[in-house]
């Protein structure tokens, strides 16, 4: 049994990002969140009337376009978080970065917050109806939101650090994993040796696939950290 703790076999996988991928991924996002917009206005014009649907087929009708609402929105918000990662955002000003790396999260609310206050507002909803759209439209938002949200975003200062550490260090190329978070510098880092997929690219190919944490081990940290810290400091 020892003997299995040789190296695994492992296989590299060489990946080639664009950087200039992430204006088509925002304008696809824009597209979607205009069109799952126009799906929460007909689940308005449904709600009042404007839009005539049998009593029989009421909660279904005004189902649809919700849930078409949300497919839109999640994968809008997706697209939307993948340009952050290939084209972060400065931090230099506060609310810009806020609001470009949590734009998802607001256009999520928008898609469906109005709805869901309409369904709640509305008195001659059938009671049936009314419970189960509200409740499917809320678990649409929560789940949306939590997944459009950018838990850890990058920087472009960040990312300008780690470029600039990188080609100090001599590292043309680093190395990350399918559910790691950081990138690596040694392709034989004890924490990848687990690991039987390892990708390889460039810095912002690492930032792309959102792996913009240095390695703890592999990765000299004092060039990376003062990215992070700067903004502190200025608040
Ligand atoms: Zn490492």
């Amino acid at each position: 049994m020892a003997e299995k703790k040789e190296k695994v076999e492992r296989k590299i996988v060489k990946v080639e990002g664009k950087k200039e991928g992430a204006g088509k991924l925002r304008i696809a996002a824009w597209i979607l969140w205009a069109v799952a917009i126009v799906c929460e206005v007909v689940a308005f014009l449904i709600l009042n009337g404007t839009i005539y649907v049998p009593d029989e087929k009421f909660t279904m009708m005004l189902l649809i376009p919700l849930i078409v609402d949300f497919v839109l929105a999640f994968i809008g918000g997706q697209l939307w978080k993948k340009a952050n990662d290939k084209d972060p955002a400065s931090k230099k000003e506060k609310f810009k970065f806020f609001l470009q790396n949590q734009l998802g999260l607001i256009m999520t609310l928008v898609c469906f917050v109005p709805i869901i206050i309409l369904l709640l507002v509305n008195k001659d909803l059938e009671k049936g109806t009314k419970k189960i759209v509200s409740i499917a439209a809320i678990i649409m938002l929560v789940v949306c939101s939590l997944f459009s949200i950018d838990w850890n975003p990058a920087s472009a200062e960040d990312l300008a650090a780690a470029e600039g550490a990188a080609v100090e260090f001599g590292a043309d190329t680093v190395y990350w994993t399918a559910f790691g978070k950081s990138f690596h510098y040694d392709q034989d880092c004890h924490t990848l040796s687990r690991s039987k997929t390892v990708y390889e690219g460039n810095i912002s190919d690492a930032f792309a696939a959102n792996r913009h944490d240095p390695c703890d081990h592999c990765v000299p940290q004092d060039v990376n950290a003062d990215a992070d810290d700067e903004g502190e400091e200025a608040a």
